[in-house]
C-alpha cells in the first residue's frame, strides 16, 4: 500500500484525487485547513511547518508520493494570500517533505500548477522572480499592486520553474524522486465556480476558448496527476503536463 500525502484534500481537484487513490487501495494524508487528516494553513511559516510535521508523524518520515495541490484562485481578495498559499505553501511543503520522498525512493511528487502561467501575458516578471528567489516579503508586497490574475499567473508559473529547476537535482531525480507538475486549465471544482461569480472574471472564463468544448471535471484531473504519481510515468521527469482541453496548444501553437 502505497502512502501519499496530498495538500488540498478536502475540495474539488484534491477530493477527487483522494478519491481515485483510495479506490485504487492507496492511504492518503490530506493536508486542508478543515476536513482533512493534518489541518493546517498554508499561507504562513507556521502553518507550513505545522503541515509538514504532521505528515511526517503520520508516515513514519517515508512517503511514496506526495501531490501539492491547494490554491485560491484569481478571484481572491487578498493578492498576497495567493502567491503565499500557492506558491510559498506548495513550494515550502514539497521541499519539507523531500526527504520523506527520498526515504522511501522511487517515489514521485506533483505540484499543481496552472495553465494561467502560459496563457496570462504577465505572469513572467518580478512578481514570479521573487517567489523563486525566496523573498515572501517582496512578493507579498508586489502581489498587492497587480490584479488578481497577475497574481495567480505569476504563482503558477513560478511555481512551475520551482518543479522545473528542482526536478533534475541530486536531491530529486538524483535521489530517484521524480518531481512533475500538472497545469489544468479550467476544472469544474469550488475555486472556478467563485471566479465564475465574479462580473469581470467571470465573463472573461465563460469567453475563454476550450477546444475539447468545456470545462473540465475535477476525475479527468485527477488521473492525469494519478499517472504522473505511478509507475507509468516513470521517465517523467520536470514534466509540466498540460490537462486543458487543448487551450493553451489553441492558444500558443508554436511557442515551444
Ligand atoms: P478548491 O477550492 O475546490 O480546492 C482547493 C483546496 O485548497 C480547498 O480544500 C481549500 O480549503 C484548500 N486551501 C486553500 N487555501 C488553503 C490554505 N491556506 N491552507 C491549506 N489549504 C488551503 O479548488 P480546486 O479547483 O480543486 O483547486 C486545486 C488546485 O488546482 C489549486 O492549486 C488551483 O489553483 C489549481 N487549479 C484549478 C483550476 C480550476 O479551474 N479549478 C485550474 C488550474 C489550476
Amino acid at each position: 500500500m502505497r502512502t501519499i500525502a496530498l495538500t488540498g484534500s478536502a475540495s474539488g481537484i484534491g477530493a477527487a484525487l483522494r478519491e481515485r487513490l483510495e479506490t485504487a487501495g492507496d492511504r492518503v494524508i490530506g493536508v486542508d485547513l478543515g476536513g482533512a487528516e493534518i489541518e493546517a494553513d498554508l499561507s504562513g511559516a507556521g502553518g507550513r511547518r505545522r503541515a509538514i510535521d504532521g505528515v511526517l508523524s503520520a508516515c513514519g518520515s517515508r512517503l511514496d508520493g506526495l501531490v501539492a495541490c491547494a490554491g485560491i484562485g484569481p478571484q481572491a481578495k487578498d493578492h498576497a494570500a495567493i502567491v503565499s498559499i500557492n506558491y510559498f505553501g506548495a513550494a515550502e511543503v514539497l521541499a519539507g517533505l523531500r526527504p520523506a520522498l527520498a526515504a522511501a525512493a522511487p517515489s514521485a511528487a506533483v505540484a499543481v500548477s496552472s495553465n494561467s502561467a502560459t496563457i496570462v501575458p504577465t505572469a513572467d516578471g518580478p512578481l514570479a522572480e521573487a517567489c523563486l528567489a525566496g523573498d515572501e516579503p517582496r512578493a507579498r508586497q508586489l502581489a498587492s499592486s497587480v490584479d488578481g490574475s497577475t497574481a495567480y499567473a505569476a504563482s503558477k508559473l513560478a511555481l512551475a520553474r520551482f518543479v522545473r529547476r528542482h526536478a533534475t537535482q541530486a536531491d530529486w531525480a538524483g535521489a530517484a524522486v521524480r518531481l512533475n507538475a500538472i497545469a489544468p486549465g479550467a476544472v469544474r471544482t469550488p475555486l472556478l465556480e467563485e471566479g465564475l461569480d465574479d462580473p469581470v472574471l467571470g465573463q472573461a472564463i465563460r469567453g475563454f476558448p476550450i477546444p475539447l468544448g468545456g470545462f473540465g471535471e475535477p476525475p479527468q484531473i485527477a488521473e492525469a496527476i494519478a499517472f504522473l504519481l505511478g509507475p507509468a510515468a516513470s521517465f517523467c521527469c520536470g514534466t509540466v503536463l498540460y490537462a486543458d482541453g487543448g487551450s493553451d496548444a489553441l492558444i500558443r501553437p508554436d511557442r515551444y
